[in-house]
């Protein structure tokens, strides 16, 4: 069957049943007029599948989904995710240097191809009502589905300081993994005392000309191995009991303002960068209804599959951790996981049908 053959019959069972409408992104009938068809869902309609989040975990679970010709809905926010803020991208594979906004306009094109209807809204409870699952949002009612995918990310913690949100994606970032490359040459702040701070201190020591590291104590709370080549690596300068006060510059970070915490004690130090790794914070609150572990701290548990321990719910992308989980938070990881989330939900549903058509012989 072609591809085209293929999402056709997805959405004839898709959509097979709308009625009242409520408020929708209408999305990509420029690519594919052919397959596109009314954006429109009713409060109460029954989903195999909703996927909570629209970044590239929950779209690239929807699009698995539509392919495995099951009837899906995306709640989120915002439709991209992270990917609105991510500057350029140049690390996913195949796709070279392309604008963040860019590459989610992309990812949401390929999902309309197949018909999947998007809201635009916040998701505030779930819960397992009998034999469905009950997902609540702020302004378009309560839908039903058979399984659920969470894929709401988690947001990166800000230092809260001026110049900060200004020169964000000018200098001021909060991957060094997605960004270290950026930095060839140049003199750059990491700040953090964790894992992610100094690994993506000695990441971008090797692109740097130099590093300062600024942490707020006088002790790190990472790994000793890490803390032992951050130690003996020439080209990282260690600011302790030190916090950033302020980035500046005109159009681009030049320099930060750093505070002693133990002397009050203020200077300026002149950088291209300042890479911001003090850690993130799953959006989950809402899911405690539903009873999701989580682990210690704060990510949805993930089990291989993308299974959480609720049965019929899985997770994707960077609000999951866990011990089964590599923690390597990038959009090439979030699109993987949420492929297999939208698998192992189909298996799902399909042992399910499998065990009520049994029942009913
Ligand atoms: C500044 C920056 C630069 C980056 N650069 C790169 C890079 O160069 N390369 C790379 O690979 N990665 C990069 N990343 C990381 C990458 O963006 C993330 O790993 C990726 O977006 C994670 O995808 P996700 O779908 O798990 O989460 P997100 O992209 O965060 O998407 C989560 C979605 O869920 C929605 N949501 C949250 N709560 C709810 C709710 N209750 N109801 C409904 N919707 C909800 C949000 O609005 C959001 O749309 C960067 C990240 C940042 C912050």
């Amino acid at each position: 069957m072609t591809p085209e053959a293929e999402g056709l019959r997805g959405l004839l069972f898709l959509h097979g049943r709308t009625t009242r409408a409520v408020a929708l992104v209408e999305r990509g009938s420029r690519l594919a007029p052919r397959l596109r068809l009314p954006a429109r869902v009713a409060p109460g309609e029954l989903f195999d599948v909703i996927v909570v989040g629209g970044g590239p975990a929950g779209l690239s679970a929807a699009l698995y989904a539509a392919r495995f010709a099951l009837k899906v809905l995306v709640i989120s926010e915002e439709v991209g995710g992270t990917l609105n803020n991510a500057g350029v991208i140049d690390d996913y594979i195949g796709i070279q240097d392309v604008p963040g906004p860019e590459l989610a306009k992309r990812f949401e094109s390929h999902i309309a191809k197949y018909g999947v209807p998007v809201l635009v809204d916040r998701v505030v409870r779930v819960e397992r009502v009998g034999e469905h699952f009950e997902i609540s949002s702020r302004g378009s009612g309560t839908f039903r589905a058979q399984s659920v995918i969470i894929a709401v990310g988690s947001l990166r913690r800000k230092l809260g300081v001026p110049g900060e949100d200004r020169l964000m994606g000018r200098g001021v970032s909060y991957c060094a993994p997605c960004d270290a490359p950026m930095f060839k040459g140049k003199e750059v702040a990491v700040v953090g005392g964790g894992n992610a701070a100094l690994q993506g201190a000695l990441l971008v020591a090797s692109y740097a000309s130099k590093v300062y590291l600024v942490h707020r104590r006088d002790s790190f709370r990472a790994f000793p191995v890490y803390v032992d080549l951050v130690r003996k690596n020439p080209k990282i300068e260690l600011l302790l009991n030190s916090v950033v006060a302020e980035i500046g510059g005109t159009d681009r970070v030049e320099w930060i303002r750093v505070r002693n915490v133990l002397t009050n004690e203020e200077r300026e130090v002149g950088v291209s960068g300042v890479v911001i790794e003090v850690g993130a914070e799953p959006p989950v609150e809402f899911l405690k209804s539903v009873g999701l572990e989580l682990d210690e701290h704060g990510y949805v548990l993930a089990r291989p599959g993308q299974k959480t321990n609720v049965e019929g719910v899985f997770a994707a992308g960077d609000c999951t951790g866990g011990p089964y989980k590599k923690k390597f938070d990038q959009v090439v990881t979030a699109v993987a996981e949420g492929a297999v989330a939208a698998y192992s939900a189909y298996e799902y549903l399909m042992s399910k049908r499998g065990a009520e058509a049994q029942v009913a012989r």
